[in-house]
């Protein structure tokens, strides 16, 4: 597609800004990565518009006020984007202009890879394969460096709006840096650096062993093609990263599968993925919630888990893991709560990997393990974090214990001060899980 003349637009949708999901910390990165964008547009002599309101009815408006014959943008599979996307596209229609979506968020849509073609994506495998064999017919081109044609116009100044009047809760969070500038620089490092021992290191989040890429990833400013591709250069110009770097790739590919996953049905993000445990007796229990989600249930690594994403909008994988099982397993709160609470709070919340991430730990999803898989927090304090480093960041009232006794500080003479007593014990809290599942693997009883 060929133009003289071009527009970029971001516009702050009003039902976006409505939602739980908008008002902190992820409203703060997006919020900078905005203003990045207007600041490297504008060294480049052209203007970022930027609208705030319903998108069905402004950028229509917009194409109209420019008199533009064509408006372009990149797909998202979630379903209010959808019919968003498509309402704008009819409007831009009925007034004569069109309206052409691009992929971008992904390497490989649901329709590109298709592991079983006529049933549900549902598995990790062979989903894995499938999406190997269709990159060795395919593979994803460069990027194209983009450059404005010659004899550009101006358009008009837009202001961008702050964050109070987006409606955004100034908190204290400390997040990652926004912008394409940051992202670029931190994948540079992570390849250089940590991705070489990502394998063994990317379960202990004392470390800074993982990329800190996916608030970047989730909003674009990296392209998920460029990951893939400078990994795999990252590689070939020193192999012994290949053990670290391969694992990265593979993580990647994780994020593919839930974004197909959601991309072949949207309304999978909210839904069981296995519909019988649409017969789940999950518990109401505020208490355990307000525990729980407050970083208060005295197991001191979800603690520590659940403080960090308070204070920084991001949380390590395998502390999401060990919360989300103690969540649905220990308390046996329905997952979509946590969901929406990791929605609320996280930079990087994306309904495709939260949900999937949260239906892998809740056992009502993708996973394909035959025995129920209830994480013990005190085992996995010990194993992820053996020295209580990362504990001792996020625990304060912890600090002054030592590696044999921060996984359990229940077990001292003394209770270390302000620090409560575990809110369920382990073993017995297990077997009402195991009780719980087997009741749907059972399946209905007779009348
Ligand atoms: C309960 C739960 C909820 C989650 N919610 C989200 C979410 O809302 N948004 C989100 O981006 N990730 C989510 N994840 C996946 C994962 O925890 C994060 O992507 C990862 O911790 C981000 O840190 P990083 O960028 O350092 O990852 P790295 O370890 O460096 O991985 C590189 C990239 O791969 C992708 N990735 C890594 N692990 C996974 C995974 N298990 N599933 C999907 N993609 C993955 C991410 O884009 C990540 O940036 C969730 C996982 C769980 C268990």
């Amino acid at each position: 597609m060929r133009a003289s003349r071009l527009a970029t637009v971001f516009v702050f949708d009003d039902v976006l800004l409505e939602g739980p999901g908008m008002r902190g910390p992820r409203l703060r990165f997006v919020h900078g990565c905005v203003t990045s964008l207007r600041d490297a547009l504008s060294r480049r002599g052209h203007e970022l518009l930027v609208l705030r309101g319903d998108p069905r009815v402004v950028v229509p408006e917009l194409a109209r006020s420019l008199d533009v014959q064509v408006v372009t943008w990149n797909r998202d599979p979630g379903a209010y984007a959808r019919r968003r996307d498509a309402a704008v596209a009819a409007a831009l229609d009925s007034s004569g202009r069109r309206g052409v979506s691009f992929k971008d968020h992904v390497v490989f849509e649901a329709s590109e890879v298709a592991p079983c073609q006529d049933r549900p994506i549902a598995v990790y495998s062979p989903y894995r394969k499938a999406w190997w064999r269709r990159h060795a017919q395919a593979p994803p081109r460069a990027p194209r460096v983009w450059s404005l044609p010659p004899g550009f116009e101006a358009w008009p100044e837009t202001a961008l709006p702050t964050l109070p009047l987006l409606g955004a809760t100034i908190d204290g969070a400390t997040i990652e840096t926004p912008g394409e500038a940051a992202a670029q620089q931190r994948l540079t490092c992570f390849l250089e650096n940590a991705g070489a021992s990502y394998r063994e290191n990317r379960d202990r989040p004392a470390l800074d062993a993982t990329s800190r890429l996916s608030a970047a990833i989730r909003f674009g400013t990296i392209p998920i093609r460029e990951c893939f591709r400078r990994a795999a250069e990252a590689i070939e110009d020193d192999p012994r990263r290949r053990a670290g770097l391969e694992k990265w790739i593979d993580e990647l590919i994780w994020r593919e599968f839930y974004q197909a996953i959601l991309d072949e049905d949207p309304t999978r993000a909210w839904r069981n993925h296995r519909p019988e445990f649409d017969a789940m007796e999950w518990e109401e229990d505020d208490e355990g919630f307000d525990r729980w989600s407050t970083g208060r249930t005295g197991y001191p690594f979800v603690d520590a888990g659940i403080r960090e994403l308070r204070a920084t909008g991001h949380m390590h994988n395998r502390l999401r893991m060990v919360v989300a099982s103690f969540l649905t397993k220990h308390l046996l709160i329905d997952w979509r709560r946590g969901a929406r609470f990791f929605m609320e709070w996280l930079v990087d919340g994306d309904p495709a990997s939260n949900s999937g991430g949260w239906q892998w730990a809740a056992s009502t999803g993708t996973d394909a393990q035959e025995v129920l898989r209830v994480f013990n927090p005190i085992l996995q304090s010990k194993r992820f974090d053996p020295e209580g480093d990362y504990i001792r960041r996020w625990v304060p009232e912890l600090a002054g214990l030592d590696a044999q006794a921060i996984h359990e500080p229940w077990t001292l003479p003394l209770v270390a001060a302000g620090h409560p007593a575990p809110l369920v014990e382990h073993e017995p809290a297990r077997r009402r899980a195991l009780e719980r599942h087997a009741r749907i693997a059972r399946g209905p009883s007779d009348p």
